[in-house]
């Protein structure tokens, strides 16, 4: 089965490319000549997901799946949420970012935040969505090398380390992504073997 993987994001595919089976060609936006400037204008992480996948599937009749992610902090009402990417602004600083969330959060006690991923999966226009949460704290400087966006920043509660302290692999296994990624291989595993 052809399926779009809506991202021309390398280390993305190449993750869930080695967790699919063969039966299924993965295919990227490049691949399908798709340089569109995708929409993103939800106002929720499911929202985008399920927009940017049905974008693909309106346009090209191809199954497909998008996923979004976003950070949310309890104590601050759940932001950046869907403006996670672009919170310091439309430059997507992942320092600037850091930066606010971390000026933002001086002084406050509770800590609490957690990511989320939902990927939407769109097969013959009907869609279903998967969702991966990782629970965890906001430090309060910055931590470790490693990861992207705000890793440096975050501590899962399973662990004593920031994700951008751990090796990819062992952030694989706990991360939002992760999770919601393991989802949908194993819906679509089921999916050819019915
Ligand atoms: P996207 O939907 O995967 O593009 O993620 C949106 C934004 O969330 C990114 O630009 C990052 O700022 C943040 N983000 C997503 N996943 C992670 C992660 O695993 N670690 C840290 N930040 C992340």
């Amino acid at each position: 089965m052809k399926l779009v993987f809506a991202t021309n994001n390398q280390h993305k595919l190449h993750e869930i490319k080695h967790l699919l089976e063969d039966s299924f060609e993965l295919l990227s936006l490049n691949d399908i000549e798709c340089f569109d400037d995708i929409p993103e204008n939800q106002e929720t992480i499911e929202g985008n997901a399920s927009e940017k996948a049905f974008y693909i599937w309106n346009k090209y009749q191809l199954n497909c799946f998008a996923d979004d992610t976003g950070l949310e902090i309890e104590a601050l009402n759940g932001e950046p949420g869907v403006y996670s990417a672009r919170y310091a602004g439309d430059e997507k600083s992942p320092e600037k970012n850091i930066e606010l969330v971390l000026q933002k959060m001086v002084k406050i006690k509770n800590r609490k935040a957690r990511f989320k991923t939902v990927i939407s999966l769109v097969i013959d226009g009907k869609e279903v969505q998967f969702e991966g949460i990782v629970e965890g704290t906001i430090l309060e400087k910055k931590k470790g090398q490693s990861g992207f966006g705000y890793d440096p920043i975050f501590q899962p509660d399973e662990s004593q380390f920031s994700f951008a302290e751990m090796p990819l692999g062992e952030k694989n296994k706990i991360s939002h992504r992760g999770r919601a990624t393991r989802k949908l291989v194993e819906y679509l595993t089921h999916l050819v073997h019915k």
